[in-house]
């Protein structure tokens, strides 16, 4: 959604009065209709129990702003999962949470109560947090990603975070930022001056998938159009193939856009390709089958509880998945570097005979960083 969709997709914009003097209510002042606009003393209505499957849908519609009180700085949550998960190990960054955008898998689903997308006013602290890091470790070299509980960018055009966050990165090009999207929003920071550790990564599927399974997201080829003008900008880019979602013909599918991807791009243009199948808690499947019916190839599928609780396909299926995409993309050039996030030990041993820090092209991604100072840690 460029600025104008996003303006006319929220129905509401709560503007926490603590965050009047913030950057982002400004901004949100100029650019909203002046009847969208409440300044509030907290959200109104808020229950503490879960929401029902259309208040959650109706959540996507109103936009709450509000300074977020701790600390920003945390890790990535496969890091505190290391017995039953092989995670890359990086720090997340959240600058909110909920999510305009409305796939059917989203395991948002499965733990947010709050009826209101939620947008952080006080960056400047993030950075300050940031700083503070630089100073005790001057010469780590962290990585640090903002899409956990929020889509990095797809609401950038409203915020304008990224050309902070870029600027701040400009400063250590020994750090690494990562935006993860499924959105095509990236021409509000193609200016910005880099250090060329900003990866601008795309989740990104078969176009059948997208279409059927991940509404109000940027199309498949937008998205490609998307890494494009970031590559001609000069940033890395990456792609995460999450979640592979079994489906009639999904071989076909899969081999068509993994063709489009290889015929876009240069290995060497691409950061790094992660693959992943679908999982999720098993307490969000009443509230998927509600919102997108059994016409879902998510709410349909055969699942089996797996470790860590979520449920997955079986481990064959997965195998099958993840071999046929590793090896699209390594017997065409042995150059992609593609591993599998928040995949279990056997999948690893399975598709590659070894552990991920054991893989070469791999073994700088998954190499474990020291931990956040403690009184970072939230
Ligand atoms: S883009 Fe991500 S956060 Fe947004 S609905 Fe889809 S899965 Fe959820």
């Amino acid at each position: 959604m460029n600025l104008s969709a996003l303006i006319d997709h929220f129905e509401k914009i709560y503007l926490d009065e603590s965050s009047r003097n913030s950057e982002l209510a400004q901004r949100l002042t100029e650019i909203f209709p002046s009847e969208k606009i409440s300044w509030v003393k907290g959200l109104p209505s808020q229950d503490s129990g879960p929401l029902s499957a259309k208040q959650f849908g109706q959540s996507k519609k109103q936009l709450y702003v509000k300074p977020f009180e701790g600390h920003f700085f945390k890790r990535c949550p496969g890091s505190t999962q290391k017995k039953v998960l092989t995670c890359c190990n990086y720090y997340v960054l959240n600058l909110g949470q909920q999510c305009n955008m409305n796939c059917s898998y989203c395991y948002l689903q499965s733990y947010l109560n709050t009826p209101a997308m939620l947008m952080y006013s006080n960056i400047d602290q993030a950075l300050q947090e940031l700083e503070e890091m630089a100073a005790a470790h001057p010469d780590l070299p962290y990585r640090v990603g903002t899409g956990e509980v929020i889509d990095s960018l797809s609401l950038d055009p409203l915020t304008l975070y990224s050309r902070k966050l870029i600027s701040f990165f400009r400063r250590y090009p020994k750090w690494t930022l990562e935006f993860k999207t499924k959105s095509d929003c990236v021409d509000q920071f193609l200016d910005c001056e880099h250090a060329g550790n900003v990866v601008v990564s795309w989740s990104i599927n078969a176009p059948q998938v997208i279409d059927k399974e991940e509404h109000g997201t940027a199309s498949f080829e937008q998205r490609l159009a998307a890494a494009k003008k970031c590559v001609d900008r000069g940033f890395p880019i990456a792609f995460h193939i999450d979640p592979l979602i079994y489906h009639p013909g999904w071989k076909q599918n899969y081999q068509t856009m993994m063709t489009r991807i290889q015929e876009s791009f240069r290995p060497e243009q691409v950061h790094v390709l992660s693959v992943g199948a679908l999982r999720f808690q098993p307490e969000q499947r009443h509230m998927m089958r509600e919102r997108f019916g059994m016409d879902s190839w998510v709410t349909s599928a055969e699942m089996f509880p797996s470790e860590g609780g979520k449920w997955r396909y079986d481990q064959g299926l997965r195998q099958e998945m993840f071999d046929f995409i590793i090896q699209g993309f390594k017997s065409v050039d042995p150059r992609w570097r593609i591993f599998m996030c928040m995949e279990t030990p056997e999948s690893w041993i399975s598709a590659y005979d070894k552990t991920p820090n054991q893989v070469p092209e791999l073994k700088e991604l998954f190499r474990p960083l020291p931990r956040v100072p403690s009184e970072l840690q939230v």
